[in-house]
C-alpha cells in the first residue's frame, strides 16, 4: 500500500473513532454537568445555605472574641477565599448550563468579569476582625494572573484589609501549609481558619482521598467551631476528587461510573 494510501485509511479510521468518542464524551460531560443542577438550585435558591453561612460567620465571630490573646502576637485570621468569602455559583450554573467542564481559562475569564458576589455574613465578619483588633489573611488558591481583579471585586464587595500584604493567592503550590506558616512567622497569633474544603485548614489533607480526609476530620473533630469554620460547598471541591486516584485526569465516563460507584445504597428491602 502506498504511503498516501495508509494515511488515507488511518485518517478515515480517526475520523470515524473520534466521530463516535466525542458524541460519547459530550453526553457524559453533560450527564456530569447536569448532576450538579440540584447542588446549585438549592446553593442559589435555598434559605439553607443562607442560614448555614450566617451560622459558620457568628460562630466564627464568637471563636474570634474568645481566642486566647497572646502577648505581642496580634491576632489573625485566615480564610479561604472561593466558596468560602465569594460566592462564584454563576460561573458553575454557566457550566451546568452550557455543559461546560471546569477550565484554568474559562475560570479565569469568570474571575477577570470580577462578578462574583460576598457569601452571607462574610464581608461583615472580615469587617468586624479588622475593626476589633485582628487581621484578615486571604489565602486563596485563585492563579496570581488573576490577584488585581480578585482584589477589585473584593473591594467593590465591600472586604476590608485587602491589600499586597494579606491577599495571598497561589504563585508555587496549592498546598496552603507554607503561607499560613509564613503568616504565623511573621509574629501572628492565628486564632481561627476559615473555609470550605479541608484543606484550608491545612497541609494534612491536601491530595489525600478521602478516608484520609474523614480521619483529619476525626481526629480533629475538637477543634470545628472554635479553631476550624467550615462552610458548605455541594458544587465542587476535594471531596469530589478523594472518591477516585487521579479522578480530575479520568474521562467523563470513568468520572460519572466513580460517582455512581461511590453511593452507598439501601438495598430497598
Ligand atoms: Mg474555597
Amino acid at each position: 500500500m502506498k504511503t498516501s494510501a495508509i494515511f488515507a485509511v488511518t485518517s478515515i479510521t480517526a475520523l470515524l473513532l473520534t466521530g463516535c468518542a466525542q458524541p460519547a464524551q459530550r453526553q457524559a460531560q453533560q450527564q456530569l454537568n447536569q448532576q450538579t443542577v440540584s447542588a446549585v438550585n438549592w446553593f442559589q435558591q435555598s434559605g439553607e445555605y443562607e442560614a448555614l453561612t450566617w451560622q459558620a460567620f457568628n460562630s466564627a465571630r464568637l471563636a474570634f472574641d474568645h481566642a486566647p490573646s497572646l502577648t505581642g502576637k496580634p491576632k489573625a485570621v485566615i480564610v479561604d477565599l472561593d466558596e468560602t468569602m465569594l460566592d462564584n455559583s454563576a460561573y458553575s450554573a454557566w457550566q451546568a448550563k452550557g455543559d461546560q467542564p471546569f477550565t484554568a481559562k474559562t475560570w479565569s475569564a469568570w474571575t477577570q468579569a470580577k462578578q462574583a458576589k460576598a457569601v452571607p455574613g462574610a464581608v461583615e465578619f472580615a469587617r468586624y476582625v479588622n475593626s476589633h483588633g485582628g487581621t484578615m489573611f486571604y489565602v486563596s488558591n485563585r492563579d496570581q494572573r488573576d490577584y488585581a481583579a480578585t482584589v477589585a471585586n473584593m473591594q467593590q464587595l465591600g472586604f476590608t484589609g485587602v491589600s499586597e500584604k494579606t491577599v495571598r493567592l497561589n504563585t508555587e503550590t496549592s498546598n496552603k501549609q507554607a503561607r499560613f506558616d509564613a503568616i504565623k512567622n511573621e509574629g501572628y497569633n492565628v486564632a481561627l481558619y476559615i473555609g470550605d474544603n479541608l484543606n484550608d485548614f491545612g497541609g494534612a489533607t491536601w491530595h489525600q482521598g478521602n478516608q484520609q480526609r474523614r480521619e483529619f476530620v476525626n481526629l480533629n473533630h475538637q477543634h470545628f467551631g472554635t479553631q476550624f469554620i467550615v462552610l458548605p460547598n455541594p458544587l465542587y471541591g476535594d471531596w469530589e476528587s478523594g472518591m477516585a486516584e487521579n479522578y480530575n485526569k479520568l474521562t467523563p465516563e470513568q468520572q460519572l461510573s466513580t460517582r455512581a460507584s461511590r453511593l452507598e445504597s439501601w438495598n430497598g428491602k
